[in-house]
């Protein structure tokens, strides 16, 4: 069974409707990528799924792990495993990577917060996702590339099992993006299921093991990579609706 099926999901915002019917199956331990044209209803779609738009302010049915889904925020869909690292990312730039790491979940003892295992496991974490920093290291003296690792390395500190990146490596250079994924690669050999938002087609034939295509609010397709093969062409077409070689 799919570890999430999004169904006929339909979400208004006042005079634009974002998304019309979209359907979205992920299977588990799949990297799925979600593209479409700026617009198209991605990010849209995704805070959806993890509770930013609550249940009730939208139609259509979330089934993950086999039940259905009701999140009322964030938290809901957190405690269920599901982590979204949004295109902005949600760190304090003036906090160590260990805060931000916890950010208010230090592990604690006696009812106060234990640095010496906070700073432990946040080494524990950083090593996960390649990040060499001192802990102590403030936010806003490292770069774009690291600091993505570090929004990452909080997913971790959060027992994730669907990691949802929203245009992870729109900021980032070709190194940093890389190595993202790489690391993405790396999560799946260890069972974690990935959902990718890129419109970037290098990256999505590069990682994806299934794509779904959205455009103006709706799904246009969605194709498995091993099965069909993603020829770019069909991407593309999908993503703009027409073929862009008989302009
Ligand atoms: P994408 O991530 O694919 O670029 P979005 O999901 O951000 O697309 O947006 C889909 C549509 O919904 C767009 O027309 C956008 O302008 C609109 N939209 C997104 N968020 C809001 C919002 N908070 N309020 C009003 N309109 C929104
Ligand atoms: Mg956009
Ligand atoms: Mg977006």
């Amino acid at each position: 069974p799919p570890l999430l099926e999004m169904r006929s999901i339909t979400k208004e915002f006042p005079g634009v409707k974002a998304l019309s019917d979209v359907n979205l199956v992920v299977r588990p331990g799949e990297i799925h990528a979600i593209c479409g044209e700026n617009g198209a209803g991605k990010s849209t779609l995704m805070k959806v799924l993890s509770g930013v738009y609550p249940y009730g302010s939208y139609s259509g049915s979330i089934v993950y792990q086999g039940s259905e889904s009701r999140f009322s925020d964030i938290r809901a869909s957190e405690h269920a495993g599901i982590v979204i690292i949004h295109q902005e990312l949600a760190l304090v730039p003036g906090m160590s990577i260990t805060e931000n790491i916890f950010m208010g979940n230090e592990p604690r003892r006696f009812g106060r917060i234990d640095w010496k295992a906070a700073n432990s496991k946040a080494l524990e974490l950083m090593a996960l996702v390649g990040l060499k920093e001192d802990p102590d290291t403030l936010i806003k003296d490292i770069g774009v590339g690291k600091q993505q690792l570090v929004e990452i390395a909080k997913a971790f500190a959060k027992d994730v099992k669907l990691l949802i990146l929203d245009e992870p490596t729109a900021a980032l250079n070709e190194a940093d993006s890389r190595h993202l994924l790489d690391l993405l690669r790396g999560f799946k050999q260890r069972g974690i299921t990935s959902i990718m938002i890129s419109h970037k087609l290098n990256e999505i034939e590069a990682i994806a093991d299934s794509i779904t295509i959205l455009r103006d609010g709706r799904t246009i397709e969605t194709i498995d990579v091993k099965g069909e093969g993603a020829d770019e062409d069909r991407i593309v077409r999908g993503m703009v609706g027409r073929d862009l070689n008989s302009r």
